[in-house]
């Protein structure tokens, strides 16, 4: 068997090819480690939870509306620290490029990086960078790391019966923009990636209430986050379709697409199941944030398996696990 592009597209389809790449038998360093497949590694180190996380970034393309490959970088592996309750310190970029690369968009990107750092509070502090020869590389790739400190570690398997699931905004906007953008797509108002850096409004969250469970919906987006949350907590959650907030264009770029919203990627989003009692508390810090604003209450959590979607027009269907993310390389 080879590797095909599903094999990148974060669904049902890559967990086939991560089960050859994770098998490792040195794999834990004494806290969270690869096994447990979440966001982050957590490492403890001199009384003090160490968050540790990788991203790689292949996005085309590499200028979109709302970001660029840099600003995904940065906010890639600071929003995976985020979602484990790491608050970003240092980061490393490594850098692979096609001779013939325009130093102009080389120095575009560093800006864009910089910038999300800046509002991440976190600094670039170590990177290595290769070029290749034409033909070798579509342009260029970027991957960075990042270490974080969390006060309180958050899983992305701590879900309970009774929680309430809360998406922190609108939900498809990144993968449609990549999408609408590369058909030329003319919807009135442009789409914008959601593309940024979740630290602040995390901390907010986390000062406000208790969080049992957080993952980013990136790709195969809500359908694929929620279900990996669901399974691993052992737990069934319950989504009512019109508490979902997804913007009007991204709602008619996917339809004339045929795609559907929650299978793709956000990259300034998350999933969290609180404890009923914190709902408004939580709530109320996400609103106060400008990545929050349209903060809602999707669903609930309830003894079982899968995620049920409650729809519209009062049936029920399940919302499965996409095999991909219907957007390539959006990442
Ligand atoms: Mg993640």
């Amino acid at each position: 068997m080879k590797v095909n592009m599903m094999h990148g597209a974060g669904g049902e389809v890559m967990g086939e090819l991560l089960q050859t790449l994770t098998k490792f038998r040195h794999n834990n360093a004494g806290g969270i480690g690869l096994e447990a497949m979440d966001d982050g590694a957590v490492i403890p180190f001199n009384g003090e939870n160490l968050v540790f996380t990788t991203d790689s970034h292949v996005v085309r393309p590499i200028f979109f509306p709302g970001g660029d490959i840099g600003r995904i970088s940065v906010c890639g592996t600071i929003n995976d620290l985020a979602m484990m309750g790491g608050k970003p310190v240092a980061l490393s970029c490594g850098m692979i490029i096609e001779e013939g690369f325009e130093i102009d968009d080389l120095a575009r990107i560093v800006a864009s990086m910089d910038e999300a750092l800046g509002e991440a509070g976190a600094n670039l502090v170590t990177g290595d960078t290769k070029v290749m020869e034409r033909g070798a590389l579509d342009g260029i790739a970027i991957n960075t790391a990042g270490i974080g400190v969390a006060k309180t570690i958050v899983r992305d398997n701590g879900l309970v019966c009774g929680d309430v699931i809360i998406v922190s905004g609108t939900l498809g906007d990144h993968g449609l923009a990549i999408m609408a953008h590369r058909e030329g797509f003319d919807l009135g108002e442009q789409i914008k990636s959601d593309v940024s850096p979740l630290w602040g409004l995390v901390e907010k969250v986390l000062d406000a209430g208790t969080v049992h469970a957080m993952k980013d919906p990136t790709r195969g987006g809500f359908a694929s986050a929620i279900n990996e949350m669901a399974r691993k907590s052992g737990v069934c959650v319950r989504v009512q379709e019109e508490k979902i907030p997804i913007r009007k264009n991204v709602r008619s770029a996917a339809g004339m697409l045929g795609i559907d919203p929650l299978e793709v990627a956000n990259e300034g989003k998350v999933v969290m199941g609180v404890p009923a009692t914190c709902v408004d508390a939580v709530l109320e810090a996400l609103h106060s944030h400008k990545y929050g604003k349209d903060a809602a209450v999707v669903g609930t959590v309830t003894k079982g398996a899968h995620v049920i979607m409650e729809t519209a027009i009062g049936g029920e269907r399940f919302i499965e696990p996409p095999m991909g993310d219907p957007v390539p390389r959006v990442c």
